[in-house]
């Protein structure tokens, strides 16, 4: 039995699905948003760009640092970039929590807590099975699940295994004393050694508030890349001060495309589209997703109201479609043998923006 009927349904409530959510409900549009883990803290570090608080006016108490520098390390060899304009570091629990208030301002959206399970195509419309036995019938389908995503595998077709990264990592709740006195101001911390990620890739320690987000990221597999983090936590000198530490581990997927091809492959149809991590919509050198997820979600939502869903692959394509292009073309490169020659090319052309 259908218990609703929604013009909108949108799967996932992290920052692509409540950005969504949000331009939805300001017009509003009747809409659904599904989401059995909230709060949480997403696995991330949690790094966001200027323009993530230029264009999307994140209040101020959910900047946990100012990031202007980050400390690189590859084969020994240590520097420090200038990161300008600065970035800056949000805990996932709150920044996603405020995303998702905003979007519940609006009456004309409606949050469910629940796990959307099953997914199925009617005619002209979609009907969600969820966690708690409820049955939800939408006109459009929004897949913001993240990755894997499960409105994905019933739209389209899943994101091949090649183009996912595995992530693994320890967040490590602490007092902010202590990330004062054994981190440097303003600064996140990479490492590039190939002694301690085993296939392209590196290592993370971004501290934040009151905890130090540390992570692997490769497209090696996840049982190695722990091993590995746990080594590099123990031997390496930057290590030293997370091991008295208790950490929380997490492991969690993200896509790294390296064939620019993927973009070319439809993120919506008639009634259904994808955003944020369910899309691809990650920069592939890197792992930075959220602006994208942010923007995507937006979008996908002024397609909507613009009364056809196939306007967001022209509106993505021309907002940030260049940089993940660039960076599927790429990012091989720069994480491959000849990577140290990128890296330098990269440190090169940052110190003559300097
Ligand atoms: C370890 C790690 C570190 C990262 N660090 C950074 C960083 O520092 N900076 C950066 O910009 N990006 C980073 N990223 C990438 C970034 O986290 C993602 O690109 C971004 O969160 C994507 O947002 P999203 O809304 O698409 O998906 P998500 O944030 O993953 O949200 C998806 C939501 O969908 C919900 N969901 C899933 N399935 C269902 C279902 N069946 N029913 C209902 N709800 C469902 C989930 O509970 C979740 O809340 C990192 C990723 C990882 C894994």
């Amino acid at each position: 039995m259908v218990s609703d009927s929604f013009e909108v349904g949108i799967v996932g409530a992290g920052v692509a699905g409540s950005c969504c959510a949000q331009v939805l409900g300001k017009e509003g549009i009747k809409a659904a948003i599904f989401d059995h883990s909230h709060p949480r803290e997403k696995p991330c570090g949690g790094l966001i760009d200027d323009r993530v608080v230029d264009e999307f006016d994140v209040p101020e108490e959910l900047l946990e640092r100012e990031v202007k520098w980050i400390l690189a390390e590859r084969f020994r060899f240590c520097v420090k970039l200038l990161i300008e304009p600065s970035g800056f570091i949000v805990s996932r629990e709150t920044f996603d929590y405020h995303l998702l208030q905003r979007a519940l301002n609006n009456r004309s959206v409606t949050f469910f807590d629940e796990k959307v399970n099953q997914v199925t195509k009617g005619e002209n419309d979609w009907i969600l099975r969820t966690s708690k036995g409820r049955s939800v019938k939408v006109s459009i389908l929004i897949g913001a699940d993240g990755c894997p995503s499960l409105v994905r595998k019933n739209v389209f077709k899943p994101i091949p295994s090649e183009f996912l990264a595995t992530t693994v990592g320890y967040n490590f709740p602490c007092s902010n004393k202590y990330i004062e006195r054994a981190f440097a101001k303003n600064a996140i911390e990479a490492y590039y050694s190939h002694k301690y990620v085993p296939k392209g890739g590196f290592i993370w320690i971004f501290p934040k508030r009151t905890s130090i987000n540390v992570g692997i990221g490769s497209l090696g597999t996840g049982k190695k890349l722990k091993q590995s983090l746990d080594k590099f936590i123990s031997l390496h000198p930057a290590g030293k001060r997370l091991k008295l530490l208790e950490g929380h581990f997490f492991a969690h997927l993200v896509p790294t495309i390296w064939k620019k091809d993927f973009f070319d492959l439809p993120c919506s149809g008639r009634n259904w589209a994808l955003i944020g991590d369910a899309a691809g919509h990650v920069f592939p050198i890197g792992g930075m997703g959220i602006y994208y997820a942010m923007k995507g979600g937006r979008l996908c939502g002024s397609a909507v109201l613009d009364g056809d869903l196939h306007l967001f692959e022209r509106y993505w394509q021309k907002e940030y479609g260049d940089e993940l292009y660039y960076g599927a073309e790429n990012v091989l490169k720069y994480y491959g043998n000849l990577g140290f020659f990128y890296w330098l090319v990269a440190l090169f052309k940052n110190f003559r923006a300097r």
